[in-house]
């Protein structure tokens, strides 16, 4: 083990994350609290439509988000073969199997908040932009608890108009067996309000993100897997653009005072793929100590959402969610990757290869071959899991990033 390795480091925490505690907190307890209330609650995958579910009223519970929780807590290794006990493959989505056992052992990281775990869906509407597996996921407690699983199949690859205008409609067809379940009617001003704070959110997410092109970076993508709680929870909720305001502000005074997360940045890294939940803490640690920043990830722009847009609701929702990374062509991500790579001043990529997310596994198709030589830039494929800590070798992408690290030093 080198010098570097051994040095102690602290990660550099922002004075605005006290804030962002107390505004997930409130958005975790008005959740759980909803339905004594009697608010309705609506499950919702990340992408999913959840500006038309808060315009009609609804609590939005993003499962997604329970299942990087599960991760994060390091419960998701224990919960996983309860899934797989009751049919779900270990090879599928591990934010699935862990969420579903979390469900069936009645434990979840929420009751560490005292909270009493996830509400139970009045209606689960889900998108799949992303995956197929969100369907599968919503379609089990669909039947348990007896609700509508209600959803918007999209295509795959380049949009083009006419599949904008069909991911549209189908939009649009929620609204009534939605307006259903919630006992009101959808009041378009309404909607309109709330995706124009959804894209005020998305805006200054950006902001957040494109902050560490700063040369040394003031925030690094482990910070921003923390951060991104309320763009990905909160969205279309003035809490979240109030959040995203003092970051922002607080990230402008780090790039004024050129002010480092990571000390001595010597190397700039991306992170392209899922982050390894349960091991985010140890690899941002050895990351610090090899003063080698990761500076971006697709996996945080991807709650970036530009093309909102209040004017044109429906059709302006099929767009964006329909232009995420994930579910775009394979030209497109080469030629992403390359403008980040120019943008963020990028030294070498590592791509996390989720052995049970192969949606969002960008290194099986050659394309880090085909990156390496457009843009001379070198590559380390990690292999991993999201969730499943039996799925990750901890020495040996330790050795790997270490070597990775001194490659980079070398050239
Ligand atoms: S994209 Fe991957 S991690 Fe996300 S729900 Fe689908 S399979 Fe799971």
């Amino acid at each position: 083990m080198s010098t570097a390795t051994e040095k102690k480091v602290e990660r550099k925490e922002f004075q605005s994350t006290g804030k962002m505690k107390a505004v997930m907190g409130k958005y975790f307890t008005e959740l759980t609290q909803g339905p004594e209330q009697g608010k309705k609650t609506a499950w919702c995958t990340s992408v999913g439509p959840a500006e038309l579910l808060r315009a009609l009223g609804f609590n939005v519970f993003f499962p997604e988000n329970h299942g990087a929780m599960l991760g994060a807590s390091r419960m998701a290794t224990d919960l996983i073969p309860l899934a797989n006990a009751k049919g779900f493959s270990p090879d599928i989505c591990s934010y699935l199997t862990s969420d579903i056992g979390s469900y069936l052992k009645g434990e979840s990281p929420l009751q560490k908040m005292k909270l009493p775990g996830p509400p139970k869906a009045d209606v689960l509407v889900f998108n799949t932009n992303q995956c197929r597996d969100v369907k599968d996921w919503f379609q089990f407690y669909a039947r348990e608890w007896d609700v509508p699983c209600l959803g918007i199949h999209s295509p795959v690859g380049e949009l083009s108009e006419p599949m904008i205008e069909d991911v549209a409609k189908q939009t649009e067809a929620l609204v009534e067996p939605l307006e259903e379940v919630a006992g009101v009617k959808l009041d378009i001003d309404k909607l309109r309000e709330i995706i124009d704070l959804s894209r005020q959110c998305t805006m200054l997410w950006k902001q957040v993100l494109e902050s560490a092109a700063h040369r040394p970076a003031p925030i690094t993508f482990f910070d921003g897997t923390i951060q991104m709680g309320p763009a990905v929870v909160l969205r279309g909720t003035q809490d979240a653009v109030d959040y995203y305001k003092l970051l922002v502000d607080e990230l402008n005074q780090r790039v004024a005072n050129d002010e480092a997360a990571v000390e001595g940045e010597r190397f700039r890294i991306y992170w392209e793929g899922m982050p390894i939940w349960g091991k985010l803490r140890d690899l941002s640690t050895q990351f610090m100590q090899l003063q080698t920043c990761v500076v971006a990830s697709t996996y945080c722009n991807s709650w970036i959402f530009e093309d909102l847009d209040p004017a044109d609701p429906f059709r302006s929702m099929a767009r964006a969610y329909g232009s995420i990374f994930i579910c775009r062509s394979d030209d497109f991500k080469e030629l992403y990757l390359q403008e980040m790579f120019e943008k963020f001043q990028i030294d070498g990529i590592v791509y996390h290869d989720a052995k049970t997310c192969p949606n969002n596994s960008n290194c099986r198709y050659q394309l880090p071959q085909r990156l390496a030589e457009r843009t001379g830039k070198p590559y380390l494929i990690i292999n991993g899991d999201l969730n499943d800590l039996r799925l990750y070798s901890e020495e040996q992408t330790r050795t790997n990033i270490e070597a990775f690290v001194e490659q980079l030093a070398g050239t």
